[in-house]
């Protein structure tokens, strides 16, 4: 077990069970293993966007993209996509 799988922030995990799914909403460095069913769930190799504003913090995460324009607004600025660790 490697202890440098961090989990970022809109990592998700899926049981293959049941199909229930879990989002990380805070990163840590911990290895991060949630089960469901008895057994480990599975990552997914998508992971949630993320929108934050640069001029109060605040943070939003994607649940579920349509084919609109996703365009959130916080402090009278358009919210910032969060660029996705490689
Ligand atoms: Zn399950
Ligand atoms: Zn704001």
């Amino acid at each position: 077990m490697s202890l440098q799988q961090a989990n970022t922030v809109g990592d998700v995990y899926r049981c293959d069970v049941c199909g229930a799914e879990v989002s990380v909403i805070k990163g840590s460095q911990g290895s991060l293993a949630p089960r469901c069913c008895n057994l480990p769930m599975q990552l997914r190799p998508t992971r949630q966007g993320i929108y934050f504003c640069a001029i109060c913090g605040a943070e939003l995460m994607v649940l579920s993209e349509g084919p609109g324009e996703l365009a959130p607004r916080c402090c009278n600025e358009p919210m910032v996509r969060r660029k996705q660790a490689a």
